[in-house]
């Protein structure tokens, strides 16, 4: 049974409305408004049964870039029944008109292929990556783990001279070893000097007899057979001793204590974790593999990543070109094309048939009604790789799927899509050789275009399951490169270039994101430049609005990537939560401190423009099903940072926290001491103790209350000033609780002050790259803690709420003077008698400021 399909053209794209500001930089979509529906489900997919269930849908747009001319935004949208999938390309035009040069592609990332495109991108590194990437030109690191794991006797095994396929079966009786550092007689090992490391998920795989104890480190310091080792350990120990002059491989498990008798080994070693990271020759990392059993290498269908070129028609596309030169006359033809034929005309067709494959492969586990389709399709796929060359104009071949699609693959070959529109009947007259006006209209419209995957690296890299690990970042980060083993590819990451197999002469750096396409967004680099990298990328067209901060700015700016990326990922042990962040922090730290002594770390945040750092919000999760906001995030049962930190909470993963704008201008805090009490001395970037560690700030308290809007408002809260005359009966709803389902201090809901003790402190205007009359007043929602031991006016955050210019006119009202001039500050910040009465350490009767600590 073969499914009926409708395919809707829309050549519109509307942006999501999470982009908003410069959250994310997008690239700007041009706004094209002119829809082309129709359904050619039944030249795309032959006769079988019809099933209304079954849509796809495709947006084709342009894309205008400042720098890259020809950008083509491609979404699919797929559906069966409840089932749905979704994937965007970019299309970009090719600088030359010759297909890509390609070697076979293997069908197992264990190939012989895939490790020579490995040593090719090495090779690269070391070629190109001079300033870039450490370690490049040095042969044996500066600095080697307490504990490594040796590969000495799979180096002498030479087993890879043979021409077997797969390698980790070759070895299983030869026995890895444990050594330590230490014991080297001569310091140094002479030959096979680099250490490789891996980043894995533990999972059901790692095992007590794959942990070190005290117990069994003599016996792995004799061995333990290769065969032993979970199937991740197996494999990346067997390609690791393949390359050149690997003699060592790192790997958690086995080289740091486990287990609660360990505390101290793991508190010794994890604290030079950093070092272990960005010392190795290169981070392998079992990127799709969810636990140590899945092993490093896949199976997988060659043929998929072969083809990435289409011939692109945009002929009819609003706002794809310049008009054509005068002297070319524009033909009609296209217009007179039934809607069907248009569709053809726009894509590449045997391109979209290999994606609509590829979609259907990834529902295929959901969808065992469509396998027949997909079967089909890769027969259809065979024979067109046994064919040869993807360039060929030959012959159409008889397919499963009919003469239709035969005729219309072709219409990737340079020629295109005209001719093999032409061939297969579709009704265009048959003159339009290549000298004629016409021809070269038609010429202008064909654009030859390379298929980027804009969510190549979302997909197979930043949401596979490793990089779910919160540790994992830090090691990805810190490592100079690392090779991704994802689930059909290789991909290379090093601070010069990206590449992957599908594309391995790099990976042009567009990514999506909730908000739209955005430019090399890429973290990997860790440096200031990076910072201004991001910075300007996330501007986009604005002006920069704090150019005094420069460049303290980039390096802070560099950090709020990395704590947004950080807080969407999942530590087990809740109290790792800045453990597993310290090796970046320390880095920050030498980079930022040795220039700046005052410089420093506060539990997560910077002490250096920390007011503005302080105004992170956590986004509540809007759920399609019932419509309704949900907050999600949870906070430790035991104490981990202070309410201030966003290292307090354990965020939505797939939302992270998002991090405060950066500034010191507009600000109505200030914090006036920043005390940290790490709990050791060994890390000032690791775990803070509560005692000692808070904030002191200059603010102006307000009386609140807050509370949950009744049901129908589904997830919203709302909340009121107290006492403050001509403001306190208008509702506030633009509310962001950290943490809502804390029972601990659910007392902060409810209409009655003196029970909940909610204040609202004006914080700052933004967002900083808005108009002035459209900026709002972010303020901070505290909790008054009376009693507590660190003081009289000691309170803890419980979120931001922001003040719209448009929803909350009144609070933020301003005087005029007599020419009509706004003066003064908005009424919510203006002085009343009763200020006086508040909680508070010290109070500027001047400001009508109250000091306050924050903990
Ligand atoms: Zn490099």
């Amino acid at each position: 049974m073969v499914a009926t399909s409708t395919v809707d053209i829309k050549s519109a794209h509307t942006p999501s409305p999470q982009s908003q500001g410069a959250q994310d930089a997008t690239i700007k979509d041009d706004t094209i408004k002119t829809p082309l529906s129709s359904s050619v489900g039944p030249r795309l997919f032959t006769a079988g049964s019809r099933d209304p269930q079954f849509k796809i849908e495709a947006m084709l747009s342009v894309l205008h870039h400042a720098r890259v001319k020809d950008l083509y935004r491609l979404d699919f949208k797929m559906r069966y029944d409840r089932t749905r999938c979704k994937r965007t390309f970019i299309l970009q035009k090719n600088a030359s008109s010759d297909p890509p040069f390609r070697t076979q592609l293997s069908h197992n990332t264990s190939s012989d292929e895939v490790y020579t495109l490995v040593l090719n991108w090495m090779a690269r590194c070391t070629r190109e990556c001079k300033s870039h990437c450490r370690y490049v030109g040095q042969e044996a690191p500066r600095w080697y783990p307490a504990r490594l794991i040796s590969l000495k006797q799979l180096k002498k095994a030479d087993l890879f001279n043979s021409n077997a396929k797969d390698k980790s079966t070759e070895a299983p009786d030869v026995k890895v070893n444990l050594v330590e550092t230490k014991e080297w007689p001569n310091q140094r090992p002479s030959d096979n000097v680099r250490y490789v490391t891996l980043s894995h998920c533990w999972g059901q795989g790692v095992t007590d007899q794959h942990k070190l104890t005290s117990r069994n480190i003599d016996t792995l310091k004799e061995g333990i057979r290769l065969s032993d080792l979970p199937q991740t350990f197996q494999d990346v120990i067997t390609f690791s001793a393949r390359l050149p002059r690997v003699g060592y491989i790192w790997i958690d498990s086995l080289c740091i204590k486990q287990g609660p008798d360990e505390q101290d080994d793991w508190l010794k070693q994890s604290a030079s974790m950093d070092r272990v990271y960005s010392e190795t020759f290169l981070n392998i990392s079992a990127t799709h593999a969810s636990d140590s059993q899945k092993g490093l290498f896949r199976p997988r269908i060659p043929e998929l990543l072969l083809e990435d070129e289409i011939t692109l028609n945009i002929e009819g596309l609003p706002g794809a070109h310049p008009p054509p030169p005068e002297n070319v006359v524009r033909t009609a033809a296209p217009h007179s094309l039934s809607m069907g034929q248009k569709i053809i005309h726009l894509l590449g067709v045997r391109w979209l048939f290999r994606y609509v494959f590829i979609l259907l492969q990834s529902l295929r586990g959901r969808l065992g009604v469509l396998l027949s389709l997909v079967q089909r399709f890769s027969v259809r796929t065979k024979a067109r790789a046994q064919a040869g060359s993807h360039n060929e104009v030959g012959a159409p071949h008889r397919s499963t799927l009919g003469a239709g699609i035969s005729a219309l693959r072709r219409s990737s070959t340079k020629v295109g899509v005209l001719n093999a529109l032409k061939r297969s009947g579709t009704g265009i007259s048959d003159d339009s050789d290549t000298t004629t006006p016409k021809a070269e209209a038609e010429r202008h419209n064909l654009k030859r275009c390379t298929i980027l995957d804009a969510s190549f690296w979302s997909n197979r890299v930043d949401n596979a399951p490793v990089n779910r690990r919160g540790w994992v970042l830090q090691e990805r980060l810190l490592s100079p490169r690392v090779l991704h083993f994802c689930h059909d590819q290789v991909a290379w990451e090093c601070c010069g270039f990206d590449a992957a197999e599908g594309l391995p002469e790099g990976m042009p750096n567009f990514q999506l994101t909730s908000g739209g396409i955005i430019e090399e967004s890429r973290l990997k680099g860790l440096d200031i430049k990076d910072g201004a990298r991001l910075r300007n990328i996330r501007l986009n067209d604005y002006k920069e609005p704090d150019p005094q901060l420069r460049p303290e700015i980039y390096a802070l700016e560099l950090w709020r990537r990395i704590v947004e990326v950080y807080t969407r990922t999942a530590i087990t042990n809740s109290e790792d939560k800045l453990i597993a962040l310290s090796g970046m922090a320390k880095l920050m730290d030498e980079k930022m401190g040795s220039k700046d002594a005052s410089f420093k770390y506060a539990a997560g945040l910077w002490n250096v423009h920390i007011e503005s750092q302080l105004l992170w919000q956590v986004e509540p999760v809007w759920r399609e099903v019932d419509e309704t906001f949900d907050n999600v995030s949870t906070s430790p049962a035991t104490y981990r940072a202070p309410s201030w930190s966003w290292a307090s909470v354990d965020a939505h993963r797939d939302h992270g926290i998002t991090y405060g704008d950066i500034t010191d201008k507009d600000l109505y805090i200030k914090v006036e001491k920043v005390s940290i009490n790490p709990r050791t001395m060994d890390n000032v970037f690791g775990i803070v103790e509560s005692a000692r560690t808070y904030i002191d700030m200059w603010c102006k308290l307000r009386r609140a209350v807050l509370y949950r809007k009744n049901p129908i408002s589904k997830g919203r809260f709302g909340w009121r000033l107290v006492d403050r005359k001509g403001l306190d009966t208008k509702e506030h709803t633009n509310v962001y609780l950290d943490c809502p389902s804390d029972n601990a201090h659910n007392n902060m809901f409810g209409t009655d002050h003196e029970i909940s003790r909610v204040f609202v402190i004006p914080a700052a205007k933004g967002p900083r790259i808005a108009s002035e009359e459209s900026k709002y007043l972010t303020c901070l929602l505290v909790q008054w803690l009376p009693g507590h031991e660190a003081g009289a006016a000691v309170f803890r955050r419980i979120g931001i709420t922001k003040l719209s210019p448009w929803a909350d006119s009144e609070a933020l009202a301003r005087r005029k003077d007599e020419q009509g001039k706004l003066v003064g500050d908005f009424k919510i910040l203006e002085m009343l008698e009763s200020d006086v009465n508040m909680p508070y350490e010290n109070y500027d009767p001047v400001n009508g400021k109250h000091m306050i600590r924050l903990i």
